[in-house]
């Protein structure tokens, strides 16, 4: 397990270092901002939407490791995603963040979203790595009002 491990590192690494899609998106449909006080995490998720379609999607803030690479991954996930299948997608994430997804081989599915599994021992970065997801299904629901974790 621990060369999983170790790779899973690397991944969360990675995409801190280089988030994806971390820009504003200038033809935003909808964008929101998300707060973590807890941790300080503080970040905006831009989508754009049309037939129902996420065409694009984008994050910019500022965070921790957990909540960037979190963020990073949750765009590259989603963008091409109808509406209905990132509701799937953040219902899978969200049960694999806050271990309720116990089966390795769906933990496995999730992709690299699966170097984040081990967080759901750790209650204080559950909600780090939840931030972003929270955010976007909220943006993606039309919602105006900031998210908190808290
Ligand atoms: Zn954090």
């Amino acid at each position: 397990m621990s060369k999983i491990n170790d790779i899973y590192q690397e991944v969360i690494l990675d995409h801190n270092k280089s988030p994806r899609n971390f820009k504003q998106l200038e033809n935003a449909t909808q964008h929101l901002e998300g707060y973590n006080p807890l941790c300080g995490d503080k970040l905006t998720v831009y989508l754009y939407v049309k037939d129902g379609i996420i065409k694009d999607i984008s994050f910019l803030g500022s965070g921790c490791a957990i909540s960037k690479a979190s963020a990073s991954m949750m765009t590259d996930k989603l963008k091409g995603k109808s509406k209905s299948e990132a509701e799937d997608i953040f219902q899978s994430a969200h049960d694999m963040l806050t271990g309720k997804m116990k089966n390795d081989d769906d933990i496995l599915k999730q992709g690299n979203l699966a170097a984040l599994s081990g967080i759901s021992e750790f209650p204080m970065r559950i909600k780090c790595a939840t931030l972003a997801w929270h955010t976007m299904r909220a943006a993606l629901n039309g919602t105006h009002q900031p998210v908190s974790t808290e």
